[in-house]
């Protein structure tokens, strides 16, 4: 009997069966013909219009015939004598039973033979007779295919996972394809793959294996026909795999002529979001050689390579879009940098007008201080209090002129690192005392406090240029002095501290407070750049020491520069401007001792 027509949902009508009429009268004899000419055949039943009344297998009818009187009883003898001695039930089954149910029942029933017939009772009235051997055998078979099968997919789920492990483990596109392609052979057996992806209307080949070493296949480029038969076309539609049996019986199949010829052709589609974004494509030479199985695998193959396929487009978008905005930034830097160089060049014409304007100041500047003081010796002048007062208002205002110019000087010097600092032993303590005489009478005016704190004598004495540090102290106090209203206080203390970071020399840390109109955050970088100022323009040349009255805005520019010259830092702290309140603002000037 053939088995390899089974399948694992086979039942008793799939396996052939023995059915042949036996005359009544006969019946012993013609069983015995019956059993010798046919070595094969299991038993028989008896039936008896139609009904069935019994059953004998080969074995033990010949075991009957085989005792005294065997012959005559059985061989002999009408009909109905034998069906008296008959004592088998036979089992009866209908065709529609499965195979391994039939053989679960056949084996479980006591029985000493295995040859022993089984009816199987077709829809009709046929019925046909069928042995346990026979029954168990094709019961062998499924079980075999059974473990085959369970075995295949098993090794396609082993395959499936791995191919799962080895897509998520890169993001590279090229890469994906390959992987996809060498897990495929694993699962499908094929001669030439290809990974095809759409843009546009166009299929592009990013990976291919077994194909000839030919510089077409370079050529990476197929494109979409729009005829409803175009493969690609009817994939895209349906989502199925479109299997060719043979390409020759195929009316548009384009071959190209440089390709050895394959006559089996498979594709499977892959379906990202419910749509095809390409295919993959697999050929063998015979024809019919790929099965609809091989189709399903494929297509739970391709669907794990869609995803990672999909992840792999997106990551290269995102690199294609990185590398965009990388351009860009390089582009706006350069802009930045060009811009940066004007400004840089506009910087230093200005610091060279400072200069000159400066110089070209100074000269006629000093001709008119020798003057003045030559007027104030003037005895004509001097007796005259009228002509006097004027001649002290010209020379403060000169005084005003010369320092303002002087700030110029610096700056420009600052500007282009020029500022040469002569270091010698100062103490912080004398200093601020040389400040505050020159402030005394100002101060008086403006009902105004210094108070120097006790901390400030107890600073150690460090290294710097007294000139230029009296210059700092000098700007900050004017400046405190100005942003305080009448009757206000200044404080400057100082304190001793480490310098930043482990082992590096101590410092000294000199903090001037004022309780003036404060400063906005937004504003305390700002003001130590030069002629930067927060106040308004109309004020600017009033007074000297007035309340508001500020100058030229260059006393912090100058200050952060010679601070900065000692390897020094100044900075300021103020919760914020309020001519109301007067929150005040603290100016820290941090020095190193050496
Ligand atoms: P200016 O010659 O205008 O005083 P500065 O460089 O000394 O120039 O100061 C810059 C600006 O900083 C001033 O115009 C003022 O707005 C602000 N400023 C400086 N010191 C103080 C202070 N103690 N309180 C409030 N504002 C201040």
């Amino acid at each position: 009997m053939d088995f390899s027509r089974l399948t694992l949902s086979s039942t008793l009508a799939d396996l052939s069966t023995y059915n042949f009429e036996v005359p009544g009268e006969t019946l012993g004899q013609t069983v015995a013909d019956q059993f010798e000419t046919h070595a094969k055949l299991p038993g028989v039943i008896i039936s008896d219009q139609g009904q069935i009344s019994g059953a004998f297998s080969r074995q033990k009818f010949l075991e009957r015939v085989g005792r005294p009187f065997g012959v005559e009883v059985y061989l002999r003898r009408p009909i109905k004598i034998m069906l008296q001695s008959i004592e088998d039930r036979p089992l009866q089954l209908p065709s529609s039973t499965p195979i391994h149910q039939a053989a679960q029942v056949a084996l479980n029933r006591p029985s000493t033979s295995i040859y022993e017939p089984i009816i199987v009772m077709f829809p009709s009235h046929l019925r046909g007779l069928l042995d346990v051997y026979t029954l168990l055998q094709a019961q062998s078979h499924l079980l075999t295919l059974g473990y085959q099968v369970e075995q295949n997919r098993r090794q396609f789920a082993e395959a499936l996972q791995k191919t799962g492990r080895a897509l998520s483990g890169t993001l590279k596109l090229q890469e994906v394809t390959e992987r996809v392609l060498a897990e495929l052979a694993s699962v499908v057996h094929h001669e030439r793959g290809a990974v095809l992806l759409q843009t546009d209307d166009r299929l592009e080949i990013i990976s291919q294996r077994g194909f000839p070493d030919d510089e077409r296949v370079a050529e990476p480029f197929v494109s979409v026909g729009t005829s409803r038969h175009d493969v690609y076309q009817r994939m895209m539609r349906t989502l199925q795999p479109v299997l060719l049996r043979d390409v020759l019986a195929e009316p548009n199949w384009a071959h190209f002529d440089w390709l050895p010829l394959h006559r089996s052709w498979l594709g499977v589609p892959l379906i990202a979001q419910e749509h095809a974004i390409g295919m993959i494509s697999l050929t063998r030479e015979p024809a019919n050689a790929f099965t609809a199985d091989d189709a399903s695998l494929v297509l739970a193959f391709a669907g794990q390579a869609a995803i990672a396929l999909e992840n792999a487009r997106l990551y290269e978008h995102i690199i294609q879009f990185n590398d965009q905005l990388e351009k860009m930034v390089a582009q706006r830097t350069e802009e930045l940098n060009k811009a940066y160089t004007i400004l840089e060049k506009l910087d230093r014409t200005k610091t060279d007008f400072i200069k000159v304007a400066a110089h070209e100041l100074r000269t006629p500047l000093t001709v008119v201080k020798g003057y003045t003081q030559v007027l104030s010796i003037t005895p004509a002048i001097k007796e005259d209090e009228g002509t006097s007062t004027m001649l002290e208002g010209i020379v403060s205002g000169m005084n005003r002129l010369h320092q303002i110019v002087n700030g110029m000087l610096d700056v420009a010097k600052i500007d282009a690192d020029n500022l040469e600092v002569y270091p010698e032993p100062v103490r912080m303590e004398q200093l601020i005392d040389r400040i505050y005489q020159k402030f005394e009478a100002d101060l008086e005016t403006r009902q105004l406090t210094l108070e120097q704190e006790a901390s400030l004598a107890a600073l150690p004495v460090i290294q710097a240029d007294p000139e230029l540090l009296q210059k700092v102290f000098y700007s900050l106090i004017i400046n405190a002095i100005k942003y305080t209203p009448d009757g206000g206080k200044i404080t400057v203390s100082g304190k001793a501290v480490t310098g930043e970071g482990e082992g590096t020399p101590p410092a000294v840390e000199v903090t001037v407070s004022d309780t003036g109109i404060g400063i906005d955050a937004e504003h305390h970088e700002l003001i130590f750049e030069k002629f930067y100022q927060t106040g308004e323009l109309a004020l600017h040349s009033s007074g000297f020491t007035k309340f508001k009255g500020s100058g030229p805005g260059l006393g912090l520019a100058i200050a952060r520069g010679i601070v900065e010259a000692h390897s020094g830092k100044v900075w300021v702290e103020s919760p914020g401007y309020n001519e109301e309140s007067c929150p005040g603002s603290q100016f820290h000037v941090w020095l190193p001792v050496a």
